[in-house]
């Protein structure tokens, strides 16, 4: 069983004592860690400058029956039926189960800032400057913040398919953006510069190799990477080669989307 001691020095090792993270992680690859999650959350905001996670909020989603074409998106003409099951975005929503249970425990500790993005809202401690730059329409603008304060994406036991700051840089390499739609109050927002799909995103491993610190803990690899570095590759790739970190899949409405937009 991992402890306290163990993930400290691991996190101490990656000499990000000064920088932000923006963390993903899997506490089941980690293993098991004497006091769970809570021990993982306080020995990083131990160890790192600031710590921010997504704790995004898809359960608000709602699909209309017409909208924008090309978006990387099956409208329902039929139905209207993910209306009854979505919930409105309220402060205290929790982080969607997919992103798992350290973006939550975040999101409940006391001295967390969370914004207010219907879907794509972020929790962080010690980041309010970056955090505070999110709009409705800049949805990804923190992790730009992040890094012009030297921050670091940090993952822990996941790869680069869950890496959120990736999408950041799609859209400085001018890659397509959607447009989402969210239950907030008794209203539907409309979210635009909503990011593509991210399973095709661990092509940048390769690239970033160079500049990736990596230690081992139980089971599993930390790994961080500094978040311009992340940016200036994820642009070269992209630049030279449109259909650079898509996915395979040949019905991934998304990067279906991508594909007919550089006319592919
Ligand atoms: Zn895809």
């Amino acid at each position: 069983m991992i402890d306290h001691a163990e993930l400290k020095s691991a996190f101490e090792e990656l000499g990000l004592a000064n920088n932000p993270v923006i963390a993903h992680a899997s506490l089941k690859k980690l293993g098991l860690v004497h006091g769970g999650a809570e021990t993982v959350l306080h020995t990083m905001l131990d160890s790192f400058g600031a710590v921010v996670m997504p704790t995004h909020t898809y359960q608000t989603m709602v699909t209309p029956k017409v909208g924008p074409p090309n978006n990387g998106i099956k409208y329902d003409k039929e139905t209207d039926t993910n209306k009854v099951t979505a919930e409105p975005f309220h402060p205290h929503m929790p982080a969607d189960k997919m992103m798992g249970i350290l973006p939550e425990v975040l999101r409940s500790h006391p001295s967390t800032m969370r914004t207010s993005h219907p879907i794509l809202s972020f929790a962080g401690v010690r980041a309010d400057a970056a955090l505070d730059t999110q709009t409705l329409y800049d949805p990804l603008a923190p992790i730009g913040a992040l890094a012009e304060q030297d921050g670091w994406v940090l993952l822990i036991g996941v790869d680069h398919t869950v890496n959120t700051s990736i999408h950041y840089a799609e859209k400085l390499a001018g890659r397509k953006q959607f447009i989402r739609w969210a239950l907030a109050g008794d209203r539907v927002v409309e979210c635009p510069n909503f990011p593509g799909d991210s399973s095709g995103f661990q092509a940048i491993e390769e690239h970033v190799k160079a500049d990736t610190r990596r230690v081992e803990i139980g089971k599993a690899y930390i790994q961080a990477v500094p978040l311009k570095r992340l940016f200036d590759e994820v642009v070269i790739s992209i630049k030279k080669n449109p259909l650079a970190l898509l996915c395979e899949r040949m019905d991934c409405e998304r990067c279906n989307a991508v594909r007919e937009t550089n006319n592919i």
